[in-house]
């Protein structure tokens, strides 16, 4: 009886799938609004909350009012909170490291460094990591990466992160997923997309339905780069949410 509830419960979830908000706030909130009218149960979060935008501390509020059923860190949670040193970052994400570092209160400092590596099972069908299942850090951008995760991933629907390109090897922007089957998507990134669409990007999961829908949302762009430049961040930071790359 009880294993009957358990399993009802678990199948009639709708997920929301944020990851590389990168305290985009206008991106986020636009995400949100979208979702809300289409409805979702619970958020899975897939890292790299912070780094490149202004709104690090909102944004950390913003997700933790989501209570997230499963949520990982990325590798500009672990730098921003200084967790990791910022050796591979290039000059821009350092320097945007360092400020977000310094704005962060210090219980969002602490929260963020106790944040866990992925990859972590959230039901039978999904699992969720920041890199990929075998690396957190590692990037998957081709067959081959993906052929390797796939082979590692313990779930049907493995949800990823990292890249900020929403892809899902199948190229669809709905995936119907089938039985026997196994699948890697990366819903794409909430606050800086650079796959030339500057739209912000975010997937909902339907379990009851094994659907993946994936979304491209226009938001306040012009605010969330007038906040990046009044914070005196990198100026080409806020450049590119205007091309999305
Ligand atoms: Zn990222």
């Amino acid at each position: 009886m009880r294993g009957d509830a358990c399993r009802v419960r678990e199948y009639l979830l709708r997920y929301i799938v944020l990851t590389d908000i990168h305290a985009n706030l206008e991106a986020l909130d636009a995400c949100l609004d979208h979702a809300r009218d289409r409805g979702f149960d619970r958020a899975l979060v897939l890292g790299d909350l912070v780094g490149y935008g202004a709104d690090p501390n909102a944004v950390i509020d913003r997700v933790l009012a989501l209570e997230p059923v499963a949520i990982v860190r990325g590798n500009h949670d672990k730098v921003a909170c200084g967790l990791e040193q910022a050796d591979g970052f290039n000059f821009v994400a350092k320097s945007a490291a360092r400020w977000t570092l310094d704005i962060l209160t210090p219980e969002h400092r602490d929260w963020l460094a106790a944040l866990p590596a992925g990859p972590i099972e959230v039901d039978r069908l999904v699992e969720i990591c920041h890199g990929s299942p075998f690396d957190e850090d590692a990037y998957i951008f081709d067959e081959l990466d993906a052929v390797r995760a796939l082979k590692v991933a313990t779930r049907p629907l493995c949800l990823f992160g990292h890249t900020h390109f929403p892809v899902t090897f199948q190229l669809t922007a709905e995936l119907k997923l089938e039985s026997g089957a196994k699948y890697l998507v990366n819903p794409g990134s909430v606050g800086q997309p650079r796959d030339g669409d500057p739209r912000a990007a975010y997937a909902i999961v339907d379990v009851e339905a094994c659907l993946v829908e994936l979304f491209r949302l226009n938001y306040a762009i012009e605010d969330a780069q007038a906040k990046v430049i009044r914070a005196g961040l990198p100026e080409v930071l806020a450049q590119r949410l205007a091309v999305g790359r």
